[in-house]
């Protein structure tokens, strides 16, 4: 059957893995390019244009973390990893090198459908220009004006504190790495401040969510970096 929907790449070397993740992708009518190698993903990604790559890390040929770094020499492809080792380090380093998500195996096909559909709804709204305004459960965020409000009540955040509350918003939905955030909010010299990381995030934290303990829009992904909720989880 011939479907006409977005063409996703794969980069799996694992037979069954990969003949299973695009019978998957098939059946939800986007179109499957699967490929068994880093090298064979290039030249696929460069001949063919996909629109989002989904990418094994352990490849037998070129390392995954390769295949990401040259293809952001030249592509903005987007970028979901795909790792078994359940290795932080892998996981932050190819987020680092430019990938936009990840899955951790072994996750489910749900997962995986939802992480590729938010990806493409995020890369089909990027042209709009600026964003203005973002709202999750009770948290409403006027980017352009520089205010925010918790249940109707405005909160006053610091320049840095808005700063980085800015950038988890660009990326609401998505992981943003320690190293991504410090270097955004403050500067390619102090990536390896995490401390600035933690007592900023601790202090927006106390100041935006209910029981900052348990926080519900500022998310912790351990060992990574964080995630702002782009849906209002309670
Ligand atoms: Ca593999």
């Amino acid at each position: 059957m011939k479907t006409t929907g977005p063409l996703l790449l794969l980069i799996e070397d694992d037979p069954q893995f990969r003949l299973l993740l695009s019978t998957t992708l098939e059946s939800q009518e986007y179109q499957a390019l699967a490929v068994a190698t880093g090298r064979e993903g290039l030249i696929a990604a460069r001949n063919r244009k996909p629109s989002l790559l989904i990418l094994d890390l352990g490849l037998p040929d070129i390392d995954g973390q390769d295949v990401i770094r040259r293809l952001r020499l030249w592509s903005e492809l987007p970028i979901i990893v795909l790792s078994a080792r359940n290795q932080e380090s892998d996981i932050t380093l190819a987020l680092d090198n430019g990938a936009d998500d990840y899955l951790t195996k072994p996750f489910s096909t749900a997962e995986l459908l939802s992480r590729i559909k938010a990806l493409l709804r995020r890369i089909a709204k990027l042209p709009g220009g600026a964003q203005e305004f973002f709202q999750v459960g009770e948290l409403k965020i006027e980017l352009t004006k520089r205010r925010v409000f918790v249940n109707e009540q405005e909160i006053h955040l610091t320049p840095i504190e808005f700063r980085l509350l800015c950038v988890l918003v660009r990326n609401a939905g998505f992981v943003v790495t320690h190293r991504q955030l410090l270097e955004k909010v403050w500067g390619a010299s102090y990536i390896e401040h995490s401390h600035y990381l933690r007592i900023y995030m601790g202090q927006l934290r106390h100041k935006i969510e209910a029981d900052p303990a348990r926080p519900r829009y500022l998310l912790t992904e351990a060992g990574v970096g964080y995630r702002l909720s782009e849906e209002d989880i309670q």
